[in-house]
Formats: structure tokens, C-alpha cells, sequence
């Protein structure tokens, strides 16, 4: 996500580095090339006409400051202005004081907004709340369907209409939903609407009268990514019609440009509180404007990378892991665990993305082949407790044994075995030389 603009960015404050002057001259250059970059992403031209006129501002009258070369600050400037326009503060969801808390769900078709409530309602549960969602997408074929289908992944209740009464009437089933809720004592109820192809009235009348008749804490606006400019006016179409508290951008995952991203908050005044990006439950994280503008600007985005590994690793199992590293005694087992550990924090590629610099790494990136780890995770599988616990017993008939029964060569499985063995005696001299 953000890639070209990320790129285009980071080169432009690049050829600043190194000045120790800024002349006014240089700063126009600049501000020039920040505005066609982007333009080029996307994003609307208001929103980039106010950011550059604020960056020029800011980046001429900037105080000398002692600690920052002149191309620091104008890079610090371009962050700020960046997490500005991304929204400021992290925006964190109102809870009713009288539960249950209500969001529902608005958007077009196809914008992500039956995925979404299931993405929400597993977030809710890990945040310790106790959610269900309501059905009351009543003209997609199928929406009710799905919609108990994500229920049921992320094992959280689904209220719905039941079947062959008709279309229904989905303000009458909100309605009912939230009482079921409030009998059932969950906390949160999350009510997926319809959305149509494009934008119109009778749609718009549909939300109005589920938000009138459940009078909802949270009216999320949900839009993809993807459609590029065309978020801008749905989002005024809606924030006219409907009216919203708050945006959550989808398919963050497929947008090289991400310029709706940077224009619906500005365009609005409405926070983007989450980010979707993939299809799994999984793809979807609280929006942070600060830590989003660190990654756009090739910064990296340290922060999310560690909350998502703790959230993927045991405490334990990592520390006694990390313990038998320094004395040599890490199993194949250890070692499967922890390789389970880390995939489970999302593809490698973009755990890697996340790290500072991870622009200039793109191509290598691509590269990795998350494959070659299905391969590593399937021979280790095929071994017994016992092998896998001392490899060294793992001779020449077991070998055949194990490539025969996870489906490689045996000499993938020489390959793997002699590496563990180099890994496990580097770990331990790393570990002697730091006093580990
Ligand atoms: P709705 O009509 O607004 O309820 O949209 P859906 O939830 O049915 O989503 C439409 C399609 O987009 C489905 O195929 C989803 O799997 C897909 N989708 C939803 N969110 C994301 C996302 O963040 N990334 C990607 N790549 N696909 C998504």
C-alpha cells in the first residue's frame, strides 16, 4: 500500500539530504515535486493544494534549529503535515455509557462491509468485549449468508431474519436485533446494511432510517480503497445523505496509490478509525495516523510490527526458545514453534515492509517465497517427537523416510537438517560472545 507514493517521496526528501542550506528556491523545487507526487497518487486536489501551501509555509519560516539539518526539518514538517492530514490523533471507537454500544455499518456495494463486521466483531472479542452482529443487508442475495459465515469465524452470534419470511424489513430486524442484543447482554452490536452499485436515494433513505431507528454511537463509513477518486464523492454523497462519525478504509492491501486514504478524512473531517488489508479475518488494524505517515514517508512502522508480535508469540515459549538459542539445545521443535509464531503475524513480506527502509528492499522482498516455508514447515511435521527433538539421530533410511512422507527431495530434507545444525551452533556462539 502507499508504495509509488512512498517511493516518490522518500527520493524527493532524499536529494535534500546533504544540503546545508535551504534556499527558497530549493523548497519550491521540493514542494513541487511533493505535489505531482501526490497528485499522481490520487489524492484530491484541495486536500493537496492546503498541504503544500502548508509545507511552503512552514518550511520558510522555519526556525534554525540546532538539533535538525535544514532537510531534517523539512522533513519533519512533511510528517507532521502527513499525520495531520491522516487525521492527527489516533481516533479510538465511543462506547455507549448504557450498553449495548451500537455501530453500524455503511458504504456501497463490494466495499468491504460484511468482512468488515467480522473483522470488528474478532477485534472486539480480543479487546474483551462480547459482540454480535446484526444482518440487515436484506437485498444482496446471499449477505445474510455471508454475514453468518464471518459470524461463525470470528465465533461471535448473528442475528438475523428468519428465512422465508420475505424480504423483511431491515430497519424492523436493526430494531429487533439491538433488543436481542440487550437481552442477551452483549456489548456491542455491529449492524451491516445494504449497500447498492453506486449512490442513491432510496440507499441513502434505507441508512437514514436504520440510523433513526437505532440511534447507533458509531455510523462507520466504509469505503475501498481502490476506487481512488471516486472515494472522495461517495464519501460526501454519504456524509449528505446518511451522515457518518467515522471511516474505515478496505483493501488498503491492493492499492499502490492509496491517495483516497489521504483525502476522505481531509475532505469529511470524519477520523479514519480502522484499516482493512486482505481478505483474512486478521487483515485489519486500528488506524493510526502517526505511525501510517512514518510508513508512507519510508520510516517504517516498528510500533505495529511489535504489537502484532505479541499478540502472535507466547511470552513463555519465546523466553525458554531464546534460552536453549544460547546453550545449543534448540529443538526442531522449538524451532517449528516459532516459525508458526512469526507466520502467524501475516505473510513475511509484509512484516519485513514494516521495517525502516523496507522501500529500498522492495524487489527483494518480492522475492520471498513463502512456499520454501510451507516446504520447511511440512518436513519438520513429517518427523517423530524423537527426531525432532535430537536430529542427529535422523540418518540415512529416516531421511527417505521423512522426504517420502511431506512430499520433497531428500536432499531438502539434508538441506534443512544441515542448516538447523549451522543456525544452532551460530546461536550459541552469538550468545557466548554477548554474555547471553
Ligand atoms: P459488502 O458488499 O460491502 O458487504 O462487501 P464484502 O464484505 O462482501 O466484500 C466484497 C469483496 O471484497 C469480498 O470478495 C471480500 O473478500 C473483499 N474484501 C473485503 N475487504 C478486503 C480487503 O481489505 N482486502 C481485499 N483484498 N479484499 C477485501
Amino acid at each position: 500500500m502507499f508504495n509509488t507514493l512512498s517511493d516518490r517521496l522518500t527520493s524527493v526528501l532524499q536529494n535534500l539530504r546533504g544540503k546545508g542550506r535551504l534556499s527558497d528556491a530549493d523548497i519550491d523545487a521540493t514542494c513541487r515535486e511533493i505535489r505531482v507526487a501526490l497528485l499522481e497518487a490520487d489524492v484530491a486536489l484541495p486536500v493537496v493544494r492546503t498541504f503544500i501551501a502548508k509545507i511552503k509555509e512552514r518550511a520558510k519560516g522555519a526556525e534554525v534549529s540546532g538539533a535538525l539539518n535544514p532537510a531534517q526539518q523539512v522533513i519533519k514538517i512533511v510528517n507532521e503535515e502527513l499525520v495531520g492530514i491522516l487525521g492527527g490523533e489516533t481516533r479510538r471507537l465511543n462506547l455507549a455509557k448504557n450498553p449495548p454500544t451500537v455501530i453500524m455499518l455503511a458504504g456501497l456495494q463490494g466495499a468491504g462491509k460484511t468482512t468488515l463486521a467480522g473483522k470488528l466483531a474478532k477485534w472486539l472479542r480480543g479487546q474483551g468485549h462480547t459482540p454480535m452482529l446484526v444482518a440487515c443487508d436484506l437485498q444482496r442475495p446471499n449477505a445474510v449468508n455471508q454475514l453468518q459465515v464471518v459470524g461463525e469465524r470470528a465465533g461471535v452470534p448473528v442475528f438475523a431474519p428468519e428465512p422465508g419470511n420475505g424480504v423483511g424489513n431491515p430497519v424492523d430486524v436493526a430494531r429487533r436485533g439491538i433488543e436481542e442484543a440487550r437481552r442477551a447482554q452483549h456489548d456491542v452490536v455491529v449492524v451491516d446494511t445494504a449497500g447498492r452499485l453506486g449512490v442513491d436515494a432510496e440507499l441513502m433513505k434505507q441508512a437514514k432510517d436504520i440510523r433513526d431507528a437505532v440511534e447507533p454511537e458509531e455510523v462507520l463509513f466504509v469505503v475501498d480503497a481502490m476506487i481512488g477518486q471516486d472515494a472522495v464523492n461517495t464519501a460526501q454523497a454519504f456524509a449528505d445523505g446518511v451522515g457518518f462519525t467515522g471511516v474505515v478504509l478496505t483493501k488498503l492491501d491492493g492499492d499502490a496509490r492509496g491517495g483516497a486514504a489521504l483525502s476522505v478524512r481531509e475532505v469529511t473531517g470524519q477520523p479514519i478509525l480502522f484499516a482493512s488489508n486482505g481478505e483474512k479475518l486478521e487483515d485489519f488494524d486500528v488506524f493510526h495516523p502517526d505511525r501510517m505517515a512514518s510508513r508512507i514517508l519510508g520510516m517504517g512502522d516498528v510500533l505495529t510490527l511489535i504489537e502484532q508480535a505479541e499478540q502472535a508469540f507466547d511470552q513463555e515459549k519465546a523466553e525458554v526458545a531464546a534460552q536453549k538459542m544460547g546453550s545449543g539445545q534448540l529443538t526442531l521443535e522449538d524451532f517449528l514453534e516459532q516459525m508458526l509464531a512469526i507466520r502467524k503475524m501475516g505473510p513475511i513480506a509484509n512484516l519485513l515492509g514494516m521495517l525502516p527502509g523496507a522501500g529500498q528492499m522492495k524487489d527483494q522482498l518480492a522475492m520471498l517465497d513463502e512456499k520454501h516455508l510451507d516446504r520447511v514447515q511440512a518436513i519438520i511435521r513429517g518427523m517423530t517427537p524423537a527426531e525432532r527433538d535430537d536430529p542427529k539421530i535422523i540418518n540415512a533410511s529416516r531421511r527417505l523416510r521423512i522426504a517420502n512422507g511431506s512430499g520433497v527431495k531428500v536432499s531438502d530434507v539434508n538441506d534443512l537438517v544441515n542448516r538447523f545444525f549451522d543456525a544452532r551452533k551460530m546461536m550459541s556462539q552469538m550468545a557466548g560472545r554477548f554474555g547471553m
